[in-house]
């Protein structure tokens, strides 16, 4: 029998403001939609944590046993740097300043985006979609707006009409927002403007002559507005209505609201059912940004190469790092978290590989299905990563307490035990058994100033044929020998 049917999966559906049990429209099938990347530069570390979020709510529906199609797209076009209806497109401005075509910036940042993710152990989508491969369902998208009277045309650009949405819809919904809250508190048009209210967003448009990324449509050449791909790629993949709508929560206004408009104006309907969003990833106790400097990319903490960090951190100490937080709440990064979670995280791996010699019992100490009950009802509660952190390391006390002869577990609780960290720390956590670095390093360091001291005795007895031999068999393995005033450095290269 399917998982899900024993399991009771509660989410926070961020439209209702509620904690709602989650049944999927086709009994056994889960459609999910995430806003993905826009690749204009390398993806840095608080996109990865909403990525990873929903990768490890991804793995959680899998493990349930539901059929998931996963789509999360890449936006390669039509997001402006101003994140409204004016400004450069973020991709063409890079391609201005690096002197490179725009898939080239679109190819350069979707491969870091990748090699990222799976450094991370991230499960690929069920299907990775592009805005620039969907201009077509777009165009028709918006002819279908225009159609139903939502949207307006002007100098070759097309924007949705909100304040005529929100005579039989409600625009805001989503956010909290209130039309005329928002009006009373928006500039006034100038008359360069071409929207008849400050509310309303591009859904196209128009391409000025200089503009790269440009498309032919009936309204002349232009681009998409961003919000329109989603709107677009998870009609085409996912239906008129479908079950999981993520990402970060800046995106819920005017992203998210625009695109429940344009679906809401085009079906006559509601998109999704529910709503999940992931907060933010700060740093030091402040928000990262690129502009401030209090920033990270995600390379740089498997290298330890930021001066915020004491040392280097392999992806599955981050990953383990971002599960200890709800997905909801506001994670906070710093060099003493991730020490903490570093420790957390090998002494869990210590005790998987402690668990594969335990010695059975005829009978067991602890209920090991009331404990992977447990488990499940932590996941089951809106995906409770750090519960089910803490209900596993029940576990590991445990383990090492059978270890030490305080507690037994029979053979069938331990399969159950084994069978169970392994689904969840593996399977629906996403971590994977990595070896410490510095760890690593530290004994490599031992052994070369090891054989320096030989060196160093061999030379003070005259042997010359084994401090030579010495010094050119590390040379050979890459490792070189500096021999100065104060003593013998290496090097590795
Ligand atoms: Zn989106």
């Amino acid at each position: 029998m399917a998982l899900y049917k024993n399991q009771v999966l509660k989410v926070y559906n961020s439209l209702s403001g509620k904690k709602e049990i989650f049944t999927p429209i086709n009994e056994g099938h889960v459609g999910m939609y995430v806003c993905g990347p826009t690749v204009y530069s390398n993806v840095h570390l608080g996109n990865c944590r909403t990525f990873m979020s929903f990768d490890m709510i991804f793995r959680y529906l899998r493990h349930l046993d539901y059929k998931v199609r996963y789509v999360r797209n890449i936006t390669d076009a039509g997001h402006l740097v101003d994140d409204a209806d004016d400004g450069e497109d973020k991709i063409a401005k890079k391609a201005r300043l690096e002197q490179i075509e725009p898939m080239e910036v679109v190819q350069r940042y979707t491969v870091d985006f990748h090699n990222i993710l799976q450094k991370f152990n991230f499960l690929s989508p069920s299907i990775e979609p592009t805005a620039t491969g969907h201009i077509i369902e777009q165009i028709e998208i918006i002819k279908d707006i225009l159609e139903k009277g939502y949207a307006y045309e002007i100098n070759g650009s097309v924007y949705f009409d909100v304040k005529k949405f929100n005579e039989k819809y409600e625009y805001g919904k989503l956010s909290g927002r209130k039309l005329e809250d928002m009006i009373s508190n928006t500039r006034e048009l100038t008359a360069q403007d071409e929207k008849r209210n400050p509310q309303d967003f591009a859904l196209w448009k128009k391409a000025e002559p200089q503009h790269i990324m440009r498309w032919p449509s009936p309204w002349g050449d232009g681009f998409p507005g961003w919000h329109l791909e989603c709107t677009a790629m998870s009609t085409k993949y996912l239906g008129e209505t479908f079950d999981i709508h993520g990402g970060g929560m800046d995106l819920k206004f005017p992203h998210h609201e625009c695109e429940i408009a344009q679906s809401e104006a085009s079906h006559g309907h509601s998109p999704v059912h529910y709503w999940l969003h992931a907060n933010m990833l700060t740093m030091n106790g402040k928000k990262m940004a690129k502009s401030t400097g209090n920033n990270i990319l995600p390379n740089e903490i498997f290298s330890g190469d930021n001066e915020i960090l004491s040392k280097p951190f392999v992806p599955s100490v981050v990953r383990f790092f971002m599960m200890q937080a709800h997905y909801t709440s506001i994670l906070d990064l710093s060099d003493e978290a991730l020490l903490g979670s570093e420790k957390g995280y090998f002494r869990l791996m210590e005790a998987l590989r402690v668990m594969e010699s335990l010695e059975k019992s005829s009978s067991s100490t602890l209920d090991i299905k009331a404990w992977q009950q447990r488990c499940y009802d932590a996941m089951n509660d809106d995906f409770n990563t750090p519960i089910l952190i803490a209900t596993l390391f029940e576990a590991v006390k445990y383990i090492n307490l059978i270890k030490e002869g305080k507690e037994r577990i029979s053979a069938v609780d331990l399969e159950l035990l084994t069978s169970t960290m392994q689904v969840f720390v593996f399977d629906v956590l996403g971590l994977e058994s990595q070896e410490q670095l510095t760890t690593n390093s530290d004994k490599l360091s031992g052994v070369v100033s090891l054989l320096i001291q030989l060196r160093n005795e061999a030379r003070a007895g005259k042997d010359f044929a084994t401090s030579d031999k010495i010094r050119d068999e590390l040379a050979a393995m890459g490792i070189q020998l500096k021999d100065g005033t104060e003593g013998t450095t290496f090097s590795i290269s």
